[in-house]
């Protein structure tokens, strides 16, 4: 050891040392990523969702900041309706928090047999965010949906590879007096996600106008849950439904998400910073309702001819 100082000058010392740190760093960091979509969580990783975790609580993930993969254990799989079905995965360690916030949805990945590229999608999962252990998820099934005939196909015990949580809308308690949600068929489920947050949360009074649109009766997935809270929380959650091909002796208004109905329905002052617009739904609906964007072909929306500032609307 004493001949040290000679053959490894001081310099070279620190300079080799910062070097073995840093490769340490990486190698360890490595080893994480290659343990992405591992089953059960390594000792360096720190939350529910993998190694980092960086879209999780603590962490620096903003608005669209996602957080690392891992690995998802289908619990079980119930068909709702024609074409929808709520899936729930466990989470690998089952005391783990979600590590989800309001609002945020996860990506799922999967690649197809003889597909060069990964189908990657997001998902917005519908359980209440702070039991641990697990995520749920209502998925529509598109013909010819890579991503959703996927999910469908999918049987228990079976595993999906996610990535998460990918943060949306940074939900602050109390930041608006009136919450108004329009939703179309699938785009109910960040809304419902929002509901119950808000309405889960005893120090959160913000009082919530939902509108939900639909195809046909069948499409009202989530009914009897948005029913329960509304039956919960009279004074502060409404739910209106319509829907624009109802069935015969259907007790659902007939209609599609009109101005006619806006007018009627939302709830706060247009002009006030304490009214939000929060809306979710197919491209027709969301371009109908708050307008298209471009310098020559952007078109106002609905909300906008009703009064309301582009603040105040928010796109799920
Ligand atoms: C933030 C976010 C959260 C989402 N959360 C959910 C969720 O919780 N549940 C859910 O079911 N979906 C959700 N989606 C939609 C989802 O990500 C996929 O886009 C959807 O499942 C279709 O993917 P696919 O691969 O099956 O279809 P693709 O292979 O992409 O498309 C197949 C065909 O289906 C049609 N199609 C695809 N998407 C739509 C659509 N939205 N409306 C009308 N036609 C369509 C297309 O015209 C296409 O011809 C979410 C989307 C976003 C952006």
């Amino acid at each position: 050891m004493s001949q040290l100082p000679s053959r490894f000058p001081r310099k070279t010392a620190v300079v080799l040392a910062v070097v073995g740190v840093v490769g340490v760093t990486a190698v360890r960091r490595a080893s994480c990523q290659n343990q992405a979509f591992a089953e059960s969580p390594k000792p360096c990783e720190r939350g529910p969702w993998g190694p980092g975790g960086r879209g999780g609580p603590g962490g620096p993930g903003g608005p669209g900041r996602m957080g690392a993969f891992t690995t998802l254990r289908l619990e079980s799989s119930e068909q709702v309706n024609h074409n929808t079905k709520r899936l729930r995965f466990r989470l690998p360690d089952p005391a783990a928090n979600t590590g989800l916030t309001l609002t945020s949805a996860i990506i799922t990945f999967h690649k197809p047999k003889d597909a060069w590229l990964p189908v990657i999608r997001p998902y917005t999962p519908i359980n209440n965010i702070n039991e641990p252990g697990y995520i749920e998820l209502l998925v529509k099934k598109y013909p010819n949906g890579k991503a959703s005939t996927y999910l469908h196909s999918l049987q228990p015990g079976d595993t999906l590879n996610i990535r998460g949580p990918m943060r949306r809308y940074p939900w602050r308690p109390n930041e608006f007096e009136h919450v108004n949600l329009i939703a179309g068929g699938a785009g109910i489920t960040p809304m419902y996600q929002l509901i119950q947050g808000i309405l889960n949360n005893p120090e959160d009074r913000s009082k919530i106008k939902l509108i939900f649109g639909v195809n046909s009766d069948a499409d009202l997935v989530l009914k009897n849950e948005l029913d329960a809270f509304e039956r919960k929380f009279p004074d502060r959650f409404k739910v209106v439904y319509t829907v624009s091909d109802p069935g015969e002796g259907s007790p659902f208004p007939k209609g599609k998400i009109t101005k006619e109905l806006l007018e009627r329905e939302l709830v706060g002052a247009k002009d006030s910073k304490g009214t939000k617009v929060f809306l979710c739904g197919p491209p027709g609906m969301e371009a109908s309702v708050a307008g298209t964007k471009g310098r020559f072909f952007g078109q106002a929306g609905i909300l906008e001819e009703m009064g309301y500032s582009k603040e105040q609307i928010q796109k799920f």
